[in-house]
């Protein structure tokens, strides 16, 4: 990105956009690379049935490079098949009389905490705890990139989320939670876009894939702001990673593989506690400064629906491949709110963080396509310029 247009800190982040690209270039996207091809991150666990519950016409996009390979059953971690049961669950404790000493005392010690829980993440519309017409999908097998999802279809759906459920700040007034809100989406969809851009059908007879620098001007270059949420989605994630340290230090990678998954926990490790990163950018996001004023909790409640809305609506993207990674990137997303904003969505308590395996698969190849943007555009921006001249 152009230095002058993209210096000093991010709005309303802790960290310059120099330091992020130094440290995405020279750490985070390099560890975050390897990390998503582990055995434990590269499958993602997703409901793709087209269930759309607003417009019921949509049907299924027909388009080659729309399909998504599923696992073959064999593939995947043997553990992940099994149910879970290593001492967590508590639905078979029967409660003899509601006496206070017969209540069992939930609280979890996190040190002693080992294992995924299975438990609904109240920001997404999707159930899931329900894995039911769940599939295993190998990410690496699926790159996100150029489907040919356009037209109505695709825009019909990205009206809807802005018009009805996180219209772009109107004034310096609007309130602070729903800015954000706003941010997070447009810098997702500037990811998408350059995502489409960087890996795109280029001669359709001859099957040839390259970048196509005229979509990364059109739709991102050309709108600073789409550039600077971008960034700003990026640090949040970032935070919500670096926030649920201890409990991605403590989680289990058993895949089966002790190996790999060994390198999986160290890369883990490298990520969530780096020198250089603390440093450079200890706070990414600032989300103590959120929910404080008058309202915060119906204001919280208020959000939280609109992003279960903008979930559901990833059902009613008529694109296997597209639904796939919009599911995927929203319940990362969805895992970031639920980390830096924990609360039960009905009696605003704060929770102790409890992360369900696949929270924590989004959450990573989340950031991790993020990091990638970031890296493009801070690498495609001059060339672009150069090439096809300025905005
Ligand atoms: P669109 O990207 O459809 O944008 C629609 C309108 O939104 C724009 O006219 C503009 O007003 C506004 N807008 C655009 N970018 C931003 C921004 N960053 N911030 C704020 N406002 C913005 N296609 C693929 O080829 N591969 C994919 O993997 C893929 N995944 C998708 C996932 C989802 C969830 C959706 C809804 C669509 C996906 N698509 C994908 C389709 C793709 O996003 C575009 O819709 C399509 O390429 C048509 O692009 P467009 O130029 O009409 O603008």
């Amino acid at each position: 990105a152009d230095s002058q247009k993209y210096a000093g800190i991010v709005e309303d982040c802790c960290c310059d956009y120099e330091t992020v690209d130094s440290l995405n270039e020279e750490l985070l996207h390099p560890l975050l690379q390897e990390l998503v091809k582990s055995p434990f991150f590269r499958y993602f666990k997703v409901k793709l049935w087209c269930d759309c519950p607003f417009w019921p016409d949509d049907g299924m996009c027909r388009l080659r490079d729309c399909s998504v390979c599923e696992c073959p059953e064999n593939e995947f971690p043997e553990t992940f098949k099994k149910p879970f049961n290593r001492g967590l669950s508590s639905d078979n404790l029967v409660c003899q009389e509601e006496k206070p000493e017969t209540i069992v005392d939930r609280t979890l010690d996190t040190k002693a905490f080992r294992g995924w829980i299975e438990t609904d993440n109240p920001w997404t519309n999707d159930d899931e705890t329900d894995n039911s017409e769940m599939t295993y999908v190998n990410l690496q097998l699926n790159p996100e990139r150029y489907t040919g999802y356009t037209g109505p279809s695709a825009r019909r759906i990205w009206d809807a989320i802005y018009t009805e459920n996180c219209p772009k700040y109107p004034s310096e007034d609007f309130c602070q939670e729903k800015k954000a809100l706003y941010k997070l989406i447009s810098g997702l969809h500037s990811s998408i876009s350059i995502h489409i851009a960087a890996d795109y059908l280029l001669d359709e007879a001859n099957n040839l894939w390259g970048q196509n620098l005229e979509i990364v001007k059109d739709r991102v270059l050309r709108y600073p702001d789409r550039v600077r949420n971008l960034y700003f989605t990026f640090l949040f994630v970032l935070r919500a990673v670096t926030k649920a340290s201890d409990y991605l230090e403590q989680a289990e990678y058993d895949t089966g593989n002790p190996s790999e998954d060994l390198k999986t926990q160290s890369l883990v490790k490298q990520l969530l506690y780096n020198p250089k990163l603390q440093a450079a950018c200890p706070v990414p996001f600032d989300e103590a400064k959120l929910w404080q004023g008058q309202g915060g909790p119906e204001l919280k409640q208020q959000i939280q629906k609109q992003f279960r809305n903008i979930s559901a609506l990833m059902d009613c993207v008529g694109c296997e491949k597209c639904r796939l990674w919009g599911k995927l990137q929203v319940l990362g997303l969805g895992t970031a709110l639920k980390i830096l904003f924990s609360v039960d969505g009905k009696n605003h308590i704060d929770q102790p963080l409890q992360l369900q395996r696949n929270e924590a698969i989004a959450l990573i190849n989340l950031l991790n396509r993020l990091s990638e943007s970031v890296k493009l555009i801070h690498e495609m921006g001059p060339t672009v310029e150069k090439i096809i001249g300025g905005q």
